[in-house]
């Protein structure tokens, strides 16, 4: 690893090493990852849900930054897959030290036992004190993006997502003014993997471990419950792999101001954070936005992956 930062784009592009691992329940592995460029890592107010890539190493060359620009940046990303590495998003669940001494820390789930591995599962299952992957995160005084948490004056919140977005929502749940109020519906493969986690005394978190149910059949219930709609979820038809659908970008190109009147019974003054499973999002957005009239500009319903497809950078 470089001792200095070696370049100055305007995001933290370097390799950082693991210099902490815990195995923190059986599905989730916790990384803390060091190096001298996390020196330079900030945000402008709260973490929130705030994403970064990770690059795992490429079966061939090790990363090199000296000196580069954001047109070698571009060029490094159109390198076949075995020589850049594969790339693949998560959230800073927690920031700990400062200066040289930065961690970011990052909750891996492992779904190896699904059947289905990726490079991202895989590392995190072998990972050790001193290995290394690349890091792009955002450098303190840069616009940089990733934060899709944006709830405004709404004066309920709903939170609710799978395994993957439990570090996001433990984020976003730390970050909270006191007097919040509203709900948080996390649902996780195992009751071993329900983390502790203090929220403002108005919001309610509600842990929804599947102990063998298939996935998503918890949340979707659960959510219609609380907004006081019948708890039926009907599996969606088509699924786009990479949903997004939040007021500042739609992957289906819908508009956002469609003129809807804001909210029907039950999602009055709500704000949405959805993300998890494309296809279990899916479905949650087609019953908040279609069914109970939720305002597109009081949502964001993320797919955070997809069954049976690996993710793309
Ligand atoms: C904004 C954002 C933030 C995210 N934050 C986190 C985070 O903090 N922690 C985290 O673990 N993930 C997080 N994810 C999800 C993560 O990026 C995906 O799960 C990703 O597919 C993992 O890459 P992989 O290399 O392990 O598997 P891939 O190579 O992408 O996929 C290989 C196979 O594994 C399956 N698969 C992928 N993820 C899962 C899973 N969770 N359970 C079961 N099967 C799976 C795929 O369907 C595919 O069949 C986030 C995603 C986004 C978009």
């Amino acid at each position: 690893m470089t001792d200095t930062v070696t370049h100055r784009l305007p995001m933290i592009l370097d390799e950082v090493e693991a210099v902490r691992v815990d195995r923190i329940s059986p599905s989730y592995v916790r990384v803390e990852l060091g190096g001298p460029a996390l020196a330079d890592f900030g945000v402008d107010g709260p973490l929130y849900d705030q994403r970064i890539k990770l690059v795992f190493p490429p079966e061939r060359g090790t990363p090199s930054f000296a000196g580069v620009d954001e047109s070698w940046l571009r060029s490094w990303w159109q390198l076949p897959v075995e020589e850049c590495g594969p790339m693949r998003t998560y959230t800073v669940r927690e920031v700990r030290g400062t200066g040289r001494d930065t961690r970011l820390v990052v909750d891996f789930v492992l779904h190896e036992s699904d059947g289905a591995s990726g490079p991202g599962s895989a590392w995190a299952a072998g990972a050790r004190v001193g290995h290394r992957v690349v890091i792009l995160a955002p450098r303190r005084g840069h616009a940089f993006g990733g934060i899709e948490f944006v709830p405004g004056r709404a004066g309920r919140l709903l939170v609710a997502g799978d395994e993957t977005a439990v570090p996001a929502a433990c984020s976003i749940v730390a970050d909270l003014p006191p007097d919040a109020r509203g709900a948080v519906f996390l649902e996780v493969p195992v009751a071993a993997d329900v983390q502790p986690l203090l929220a403002p005394p108005g919001v309610e978190v509600v842990w929804l471990p599947r102990d063998g149910a298939p996935l998503g059949s918890l949340l979707g219930p659960a959510v219609l419950a609380h907004l006081g709609a019948a708890p039926v979820i009907e599996e969606p038809v088509e699924v786009d792999p990479d949903l997004w659908e939040t007021p500042s970008y739609s992957s289906s190109g819908e508009p956002v101001e469609d003129g809807r009147a804001a909210g029907g019974r039950g999602v009055q003054d709500l704000y949405a954070w959805i993300a998890g499973e494309s296809g279990v999002v899916t479905a949650l957005r087609r019953a908040l936005v279609n069914e109970l009239g939720m305002d597109r500009r009081q949502v964001a319903f993320m797919g955070y992956w997809r069954r049976g497809v690996a993710m793309r950078s």
